[in-house]
């Protein structure tokens, strides 16, 4: 069964990019422009992991990462921050938060699947070529 991703971003290009490399490799990606609506789908999706945006209107990722880790049925899920941030104390910031991982934007293309795959708990292989 597909893998579902619930992404948490509000620039349409990092969502439009990273939706298309997620989907090439087999996820499934649902995706919300700010934290409440993330908070509403992930509530509602059950994905397999939340990729989360640090910078974001409203709410920042930070106390995203805090509201999704006091859902007590989504404690278990994994929550990568991805973010342009690129400041001394940020992973410390994020891990604090309840994220399981850090990756820095911008994303590569090439190794940005296989660096979320490490997050899954359940690590069969969905790479559909390249
Ligand atoms: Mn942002």
């Amino acid at each position: 069964m597909n893998k579902t991703v619930l992404l948490i971003e509000d620039n349409e290009q990092n969502r439009y990019l990273t939706t298309f490399l997620l989907e090439r490799h087999g996820f499934t990606v649902m995706s919300a422009p700010d934290g409440l609506r993330g908070i509403e789908l992930a509530n509602s999706c059950a994905p397999d992991i939340i990729l989360l945006d640090i910078q974001l209107p409203t709410m920042d990722g930070y106390a995203v990462a805090r509201a999704l880790r006091q859902t007590g049925h989504l404690n278990h899920v994994p929550i990568v921050a991805v973010t342009s941030f690129a400041m001394v104390g940020d992973r410390e910031k994020s891990l604090m938060a309840g994220c399981n991982g850090y990756i820095e934007k911008p994303i590569n293309p090439d190794t940005f699947v296989s660096e979320i795959e490490q997050f899954l708990p359940d690590q069969h292989s969905v790479h559909e070529g390249s």
